[in-house]
């Protein structure tokens, strides 16, 4: 946020009769400290939500720094804290949001439908942003708070906003119209979701459509006119030109993009200019998969639980796939008990399909195998047999792809949450691509897992994520100097090890007339890599007390032994960190964060936590000995072919391996460009296939190698797990002589990476 307003203002703009009695300026507002990093200029909300109260964290704010308070109790708060009473503190942030939305006359597109709302805002972004400053809602920030907040981003630097609004209830809307005040409106339609709250289709309808009630125009898509008509709203249908447009994108949801680019038009884009924006617009992440499968078919991966509500939007996302004439669903009750297969059988009833498939049994019905040109979803719980079998429904681009279950990544953030004191806060190292399971997709479900902090290796890895939208905080653990303009202008934090660094660090922030840039401090206490040591402590503090451009916001160590619970190292390094703290508070203050573990610490030396922790390995599941933590990664490849050996036969590059009967050996498209090493080779490693281990034959190739399938009965095509339930992640890096850190961060980039959304 980039806020400018006095506590004077504030009170004003809320009808605070009571004048502050202190003077200060806010830039940001914040409603949760666990997300409190520089409280300089914050005023902080204190909300009730269902299952908390604002006012209990009050105390917190203050101790970080904050001064202004905006709450509907009594509080109790020493005299340099502003606070600003009012009945009702959402609504105080509704109403500071209205007026700040108010002062920009550029125009705001309200987004609103019961589905493919932050879809809908993503590619109207994608559309107009070669034109347009656009200021938009981050991920669904569509809820009363969410709209709110998303309007407080608004600035003088931007020229366009788009807002996605949703509601579930009745009411909910004018609330909502009010505040947003949209100038045009993009209705994505209507699905059941949320129906049950309405009388009738009609009131939902209505009730939705309020929301446009002084927009200018908004764009929609014909079956919906009646509605319009009765609402008296200006709205504007798909032309051809927009229809034709849409069907160059690799969307099923060709109406919601229909609607984007009849608004992008009205707001000048030609269609020449948005063709080859079409043609590649962003998957918009989504619980649901949606992919191309063999036959012509297109399935909707939805494996996620079977609740009605997911249900119900998993249908409405099938019944909207216009392309697809045959509607059909797959719904696996076969991890359901007797009264929730009843439930979920007659709730289906309600929904125009053309064949529903319940199955009660672990088995799919042969029949789906001769569908042609049909959408297809498939629902089930998470732990259902399915989420394998779709892999045979797919259509086969990739014979090599690495999986990442988030469902599992989530889960051992988890365990290692439950290890912490609830204000020990947590940063998850992303480096390496995060650890080579791929690009920024982790980093975005670490944000929306509420992870404070996020750490990265080098400067460019952060701005990657930064130009992928990531707005926590970024630690960059090795700056080097040429990288210094590219840290202030993303906001990313470096870690300083050494004197030169932070002199030039510090020339930088001069020449950018920058203060108070936060910065991290590393100290060497026995790792003998990286870091500042003792004696180096005086002339640190001088420079650090003498430069106000930055501000030490933490101070680091990193352990050498922490997967060993029984080295005594660990307590030395432990000790010689505490002494650094203790100097740190003394010479420049309370407010450092200090940090000494990793994954292996976390569970090994929890009495070391300080105030945050630094996890990477153990998000994905792989500390040895640790079976409450769940592997999140599985490596697959397909067979390319197979073939029958004569006695006498060799195998692959140097004759390596000569057949002394008749056997049959499978290739597979895997080499050592893919990260499988060729000391693999030569029966150095199994992996598995059709329910046993099976061994390399000859030397590994570059792009392929070898294996022996003489007593299994298999085909070309078939599937042959690298890593995975059957094939242990630990055995191939002991094959491989190294550890998992190594293995995973060797994976080759043109291994496909296949995110479980669940
Ligand atoms: C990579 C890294 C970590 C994470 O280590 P894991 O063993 O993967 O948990 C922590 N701290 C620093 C400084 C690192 O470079």
């Amino acid at each position: 946020m980039n806020l400018n307003y006095t506590y004077a203002e504030i009170a004003d703009l809320l009808s605070i009769q009571e004048k502050p009695t202190i003077e200060g300026r806010i830039d940001a507002i914040a409603y949760d400290t666990r997300k409190i990093y520089n409280a300089e200029a914050l005023a902080f909300f204190a909300l009730h939500t269902e299952k908390d109260n604002g006012h209990n964290y009050i105390q917190e704010a203050y101790n970080k720094g904050v001064r202004c308070f905006v709450v509907n109790q009594q509080v109790d708060l020493p005299k340099d804290a502003c606070i600003l009473t009012t009945e009702n503190t959402l609504e105080a942030l509704q109403t500071l949001a209205k007026k700040h939305r108010e002062q920009f006359a550029y125009p705001v597109i309200a987004i609103t439908g019961s589905y493919g709302k932050t879809m809908a805002k993503e590619w109207l972004y994608s559309l107009l942003k070669d034109e347009f400053q656009i200021v938009r809602s981050p991920k669904s920030y569509n809820s009363q708070l969410g709209v709110a907040l998303s309007l407080l981003e608004m600035g003088n630097e931007h020229n366009l906003a788009l807002i996605e609004v949703g509601i579930s209830e009745p009411g909910e809307m004018e609330v909502l119209e009010d505040i947003v005040d949209p100038t045009l409106g993009v209705f994505t339609g209507l699905g059941a979701a949320h129906q049950e709250n309405f009388e009738s289709e009609k009131q939902h309808a209505k009730e939705k459509l309020k929301l446009f009630k002084h927009a200018n125009f908004v764009f929609a898509q014909e079956e919906y006119a009646s509605p319009f008509r009765r609402s008296k709203i200006n709205v504007e249908y798909p032309s051809k030109a927009t229809k034709d447009l849409a069907q160059l994108a690799p969307t099923p949801f060709k109406s919601t993009l229909e609607n984007c680019i009849e608004c992008a038009s009205f707001l000048g884009r030609q269609t020449e200019d948005m063709e080859a924006i079409v043609k590649q617009l962003p998957t918009v992440a989504s619980r649901m998969e949606i992919l191309a499968g063999k036959n012509d078919n297109l399935l909707i991966n939805d494996t996620y639980s079977l609740d009605l509500h997911a249900l119900e939007q998993a249908l409405n996302h099938l019944l909207s796939l216009k392309e697809k004439q045959q509607k059909i669903a797959v719904i696996d009750l076969s991890l359901s008990s007797p009264e929730e297969q009843k439930k979920v059988e007659v709730f289906m009833t309600q929904f125009p399909l053309d064949k529903v498939y319940f199955l009660y049994e672990e088995e799919l019905p042969e029949a789906l195998e001769d569908i042609q040109n049909a959408a297809i979803l498939f629902k089930a719980k998470r732990k259902s047999f399915i989420k394998k079998e779709i892999e045979n429904f797919k259509e086969k681009k990739h014979d090599t792809w690495l999986e990442i279950d988030q469902s599992a990544i989530l889960e051992n953030i988890n365990h290692f949450r439950n290890k912490l004191n609830p204000k020990t806060q947590l940063l998850c190292m992303v480096k390496a691509s995060s650890y080579g399971s791929g690009d920024v997709k982790m980093a975005h479900l670490l944000e929306s897992a509420g992870v404070e902090y996020l750490g990265v290796a080098y400067a460019d890895e952060g701005v990657d994520l930064r130009k992928a939208g990531i707005k926590s905080p970024i630690i960059v653990m090795n700056t080097s100097e040429s990288a210094f303009q590219e840290i202030i202008k993303y906001e990313l934090e470096p870690a300083i090890f050494d004197f030169q660094q932070l002199e030039a660090f510090v020339t930088t922030l001069i020449r950018f007339k920058k203060t108070n840039f936060p910065i991290h401090i590393k100290v060497e206490t026995g790792m003998n890599r990286l870091g500042f040591s003792e004696e180096n402590l005086e002339d640190l503090f001088e420079l650090l007390q003498a430069q106000p451009e930055v501000s030490v916001k933490s101070v680091y160590s990193h352990l050498a032994c922490s997967d060993d619970p029984n080295n005594s190292f660990t307590h030395k390094q432990a000790k010689r960190f505490s002494k650094y703290k203790d100097i740190f508070d003394e010479k420049i203050g309370p407010n450092i964060h200090y940090h000494l573990l990793n994954s292996a610490g976390i569970l090994n030396f929890p009495e070391y936590q300080y105030d945050m922790v630094r996890l990477g390995i153990g998000m994905y599941g792989y500390l040895p000995n640790q079976s409450a933590l769940k592997p999140s990664l599985a490596w697959y490849t397909r067979i390319s072919q197979v073939k029958t050996l004569q006695v006498g036969d060799t195998v692959g590059y140097g004759q390596n391996f000569r057949a002394d009967k008749e056997m049959r050996i499978a290739i597979l498209p895997i080499g050592y460009s893919d990260g499988i090493r060729r000391s693999l080779g030569n029966g150095n490693v199994e992996f598995y296939t059709h329910g046993k281990k099976v061994k390399t034959l000859g030397n590994i190739c570059m792009d392929m190698c070898m294996i022996d399938v003489s007593d299994l009965d298999i085909q070309k095509g078939d599937l042959v797990e690298i890593i995975g339930d059957n094939n242990d992640i630990f055995e191939l890096a002991k094959a491989e002589k190294t550890i998992v850190y190594e293995l995973m961060t060797n994976i080759s980039k043109r291994v496909e990476r296949v995110y479980l959304q669940n």
